[in-house]
């Protein structure tokens, strides 16, 4: 057991951790300004990773809620969730240890090692978690079951539940330790020298979140949604109560032994990060910072020989500092370092948190060695026992002079078991203290550490005769002071000896450095339990804004005490509170916005202010209605910074704002304005594709809608026009109004371009805007020429008349054709009309002739109607309208109602023309069929005998406003009828 020298008196801050009744976890990530604005959000989500400004985290539902009311822009993320995780399910399986075990082959595994190896292991359960699954140590040593005189170390791993690799690669070490046990001279050193701690699995409620049988659905926090590595104790922070049950267990864990050195491993980076996690380097470096540097880069330097870039995504050397990563605070790397004087470090030791199976291989293979020559570090530096002279081994604090610091708990304790300290140090010469309660202090002067080496130092104190102890409260002082301002604090020191009196001496450690604190009194007696009162007074007078600590020692008759440490924070009087901290917003191009920026004095002078936008000159898209100002105590100012989007393009817009305080620092206020692209237009068709005949031309129509905010000039053209002469336009350039539309005509010619597939894009430039690209897609067909006459079929039969009418199809092209042909249209069913042949095949320059025979013996008298359609094979199709008129009264002269019937163009997009004469009719009717027979229009049109009809059809119907396809024309009177297709393209 050891003593603890700090009465652990916290005040919780603001902040504090309640539990959570909403389990879910949350995985994001987010960007910031500044490294500076994580010391605040450490505190509400747990960061998991930053790289530069961009930060991942996780929350439970609480927490979130509390961050989303900071603004931040969140992404969610999907958990690492590997691809493929073989589970073992026995312990054979995990022989290759290329699985991760389920939980009953992790609890077997480990009792096989204590079975199998008893004179060196021992298995304990150190706890129970809230789902009811045990927190497991390993203790693997030479005389397992005693308290040797040898350091203890601990390695502990996945304390982030989805953090798996270390997971396994403990128990693997666990494994290599006692297989190699007296085969392998290194690792029996090891074993035989340290007693190794190994809890692999600190969170198994959270690896085996998804059930005992597999680690797929692993999570970071634990059963209760609580991220356990930011639960502990924090040296800056301070307590924080209540803990979960894997906290109190691992602290109760620490407290009863005297780890020397440790390390946690955790995932999702790959990067050695050393104490501490709760400061900066900058703010406050672990007095053993060189030596932390020293072994991390070592760990990290055998491991590259394995992989040359392992380690290398958060640092290029793979160390880091952990508060220069990022801040966060309750993690158990400062726990351990702080209260307990281990030296424990973080290893991230895979950037993928949960590794695929196939990879657990590999990373055992980068960090084999680097574990156990990590372990090896706890053996050199300064080692011994510190007894009393007559063989009682002592509870004692060893303390280096000019070297170590109570602020960072730098100095160790022995184990009074058996008296033994363990001083982990850098090279160098070393005055050495040991002091117990009841003896005098004793101290070895100069004493030498070389490197790899093991320097022994034994002390023998010998007891005090007044057996004096002292005791002081506070244990710690902590403030913040404005300049100029003198505060103090009482120090009680009593005496809880049995003595009849005590002297003290009570002095501020390096006072020369440190004349902004000073004491009422420097030595004291107190007789029987009495209590003296020693005010300090801290005077911030000589001090700039910032951190300051010092220590007031407490001693008596030679014999360190008692050590109070003072930490204080100088502020500036002129202290402002501005909100917001920081402004980012996104808005619509043309959108105007304000944000109002408060101003607070809570310093204690009156204050005169400017406030102006940094680089004005550059940054016009943004005003402030205020510049300066003069603010009385706790007066409030607010100025109004006004953003305006309208004619500044589109992105990101970044500025500062500068509050220049009187006799003070600056204060910046970031803006961050991102202005989406009002410029937002819709554009139909998507893409051009169509296959047309050589020789056609084809006409497309693009719709181009402003349907964004501001109005827009557009320019539109063929990519590499030069080369697609093919395609053109009709306009080049426009202005859309907001809602308004243009329409612009792209036109394919095809004559003299040849045949197969033309490609080409559209593309719309916009102003401030990213382009837009209709990709045209053509495919050229060759053109089939054939000639078929007659083109059409009138006449006027006989009852019962049978009449041949040949239909020459000539070839007029290179290439062979293949015909069909059939009647359509049919007016009536009965077989009136037969066709000698229905196909053929008729080469270059020849020509085939079908006959078509029209048989009257079963029609009366009347006009009846048809089509020949001839089709070529590639699609192309003529038809032969056939009129016949049955006409019993054979003595009226042969005479339709309707002659020299025209039609054009056809096929036809924007206007259809008809002329045509009417004969001995008052009235003829023009309507319109769609291709299922409806009809689409429908005119009665007087007439004259012998009147010649000129109709463009676009004065009396929209013929433009049909939707594109195939329809038919009629002109009827009451005895005639004539019937044509058209097409609208
Ligand atoms: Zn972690």
């Amino acid at each position: 057991m050891k003593k603890i020298i700090y009465i652990l008196i916290f005040i919780l801050g603001t902040f504090g951790k309640t539990f959570s009744q909403d389990y879910n976890e949350y995985y994001f990530k987010f960007e910031i300004t500044d490294q500076s604005e994580l010391d605040t959000i450490t505190q509400i989500i747990s960061i998991d990773n930053v790289m530069g400004l961009e930060v991942f985290a996780y929350a439970n539902q609480q927490e979130l809620d509390e961050f989303q009311k900071m603004d931040y822009k969140i992404e969610f993320l999907q958990k690492d969730v590997s691809k493929s995780i073989a589970m073992a399910t026995t312990v054979a399986e995990m022989s290759s240890w290329n699985r991760y075990p389920t939980y009953s082959v992790y609890r077997q595994l480990l009792k096989n090692f204590e079975s199998n190896y008893p004179s060196i292991c021992k298995l304990d359960s150190i706890g129970t978690t809230k789902n009811g699954r045990k927190l497991y140590v390993l203790k693997i040593s030479d005389n397992v079951n005693i308290e040797e005189n040898e350091p203890e170390f601990l390695y502990t791993s996945t304390i982030h539940g989805d953090e798996a690799t270390g997971f396994v690669l403990m128990l693997r070490l666990a494994d290599s330790l006692l297989t190699s046990y007296n085969s392998k001279p290194k690792i029996t050193n090891l074993v035989n020298e340290i007693e190794i701690f190994i809890n692999p699995n600190a969170n198994p409620d959270g690896t085996y979140y998804g059930g005992d049988n597999t680690v797929s659905s692993a999570r970071r926090y634990n059963a209760n949604g609580v991220d356990l590595n930011r639960d502990f104790p924090d040296p800056r922070i301070g307590a924080n109560t209540p803990y979960q049950p894997e906290t109190q267990i691992m602290m109760d864990f620490a407290e009863q032994h005297n780890f020397v050195m440790a390390a946690n491993f955790h995932g999702g980076a790959e990067v050695m990060n050393y104490p501490w996690d709760t400061w900066t380097s900058s703010q406050n470096s672990h007095a053993d910072t060189d030596w932390f540097e020293r072994i991390c880069t070592n760990y990290v330097t055998i491991a590259r020989t394995v992989l040359s870039n392992y380690m290398s995504s958060i640092r290029s050397d793979g160390v880091t500092e952990g508060g220069d990563w990022y801040v966060i605070t309750g993690g158990r790397q400062d726990y351990m370092s702080y209260w307990h004087q281990c030296r424990e470090v973080t290893i991230e030791i895979s950037n993928t948190k949960l590794l695929d199976v196939e990879n657990l291989n590999k990373y055992w293979n980068y960090n084999k060695i680097s574990l156990l020559n990590y372990m090896n570090e706890c053996l050199y530096g300064v080692r011994g026992v510190v007894k009393s002279v007559e063989g009682f081994p002592l509870d004692a604090m060893i303390w280096i002079i000019d070297h170590d610091s109570s602020g960072d708990s730098s100095m160790v304790f022995t184990d009074s078991d058996l008296g033994d300290y363990h001083r982990l140090i850098e090279p160098g010469l070393y005055d050495i203290v040991a002091s117990s309660e009841g003896y005098s202090s004793d101290t070895a002067k100069n004493v030498s550490v070389t490197l790899n080496n093991t320097t022994w130092l034994n002390f023998n104190l010998v007891a005090k005769d007044d057996s004096i102890s002292l005791k002081t409260y506070p244990a710690l002082i902590n403030d913040t002071l404005f300049f100029d301002q003198l505060i103090t604090h009482d120090i009680v020191i009593s005496n809880d000896s049995s003595a009849a009196f005590t002297n003290y001496e009570i002095e501020i450690e390096n006072g020369a450095e440190n004349q902004w604190i000073e004491l009422n009194n420097y030595s004291g007696t107190l007789y029987g339990t009495e209590n003296d009162t020693v005010v300090v007074s801290i005077n911030s007078n000589l001090l700039n804004a910032g951190y300051f600590s010092a220590n007031i020692l407490l001693t008596s008759a030679d014999s360190k005490m008692d050590t109070v440490p003072v930490h204080i924070i100088v502020k500036d009087t002129i202290s402002t509170e501005i909100e917001p901290i920081i402004i980012i917003d996104t808005l619509w191009g043309g959108e105007i916005s304000d944000y109002e920026i408060f101003i607070e004095n809570n310093g204690l002078i009156s204050l005169n202010y400017a406030i102006q936008i940094e680089d004005n000159e550059s940054n016009q898209w943004i005003s402030l209605d205020k510049h300066i100002g003069n603010l009385l105590i706790t007066e409030i100012d607010t100025i109004k910074a006004s953003v305006t989007t309208q004619g500044f393009g589109f992105g990101n817009f970044n500025c500062n704002i500068i509050i220049e305080k009187e006799n003070s620092t600056n204060d910046t206020i970031p803006v961050s304005i991102y202005v989406k692209d009002t410029v937002s237009v819709q554009i139909e068709p998507e893409f051009i594709i169509d296959t047309i005949w050589g020789g056609e031309s084809s006409d497309y129509n693009l719709m181009i809608k402003n349907d964004g905010l501001i109005s827009i000039n557009y320019s539109i053209q063929i990519e590499d026009e030069e080369s697609n002469q093919w395609i053109s336009l009709d306009n080049h350039i426009g202005e859309l109004l907001i809602t308004e539309i243009d329409t612009i005509k792209a036109s394919v010619i095809t004559q003299g371009f040849g045949f197969g597939n033309f490609n080409c894009n559209i593309i719309i430039e916009k102003e401030n805007s990213s382009n837009d690209t209709i990709p045209v897609n053509i495919n050229i067909k060759d053109t089939i020429n054939f000639k078929i006459d007659p083109t059409f079929i009138n006449d006027t039969l006989n009852p019962d008349t049978i009449k041949e009418f040949p239909v020459v199809i000539s070839n007029t092209g290179p290439g062979t054709i293949k015909y069909t042909s059939l009647i359509g249209y049919v007016t009536k069913s009965e077989p009136w009309i037969i066709l000698t042949n229905d196909e053929g095949i008729i080469n270059g320059g020849n020509n085939d002739t079908i006959f078509v025979t029209i048989d009257t013996k079963d029609l009366t008298s009347g006009n009846y109607t048809c089509a020949l359609i001839i089709s070529e094979e590639s699609g192309k199709s003529q038809d032969i309208p056939i009129n016949i008129f049955v006409n019993f009264a054979q003595s009226v002269e042969l005479m339709n109602d309707i002659t020299e019937f025209k039609l054009y163009p056809n096929p036809f997009s924007e206007q259809i023309r008809l002329e045509f004469f009417t004969f001995r009719v008052s009235h003829f009717n023009l309507s319109i069929y769609n291709i299922w027979g409806n009809t689409v229009f429908e005119k009665n049109i007087a007439t004259l005998n012998n009147e010649k009809h000129d109709i463009i059809l676009n004065n009396i119907f929209s013929v433009q406003n049909l939707p594109n396809g195939i329809y038919f024309i009629q002109i009827s009177t009451s005895n005639y009828k004539i019937t044509r297709k058209i097409i609208k393209n």
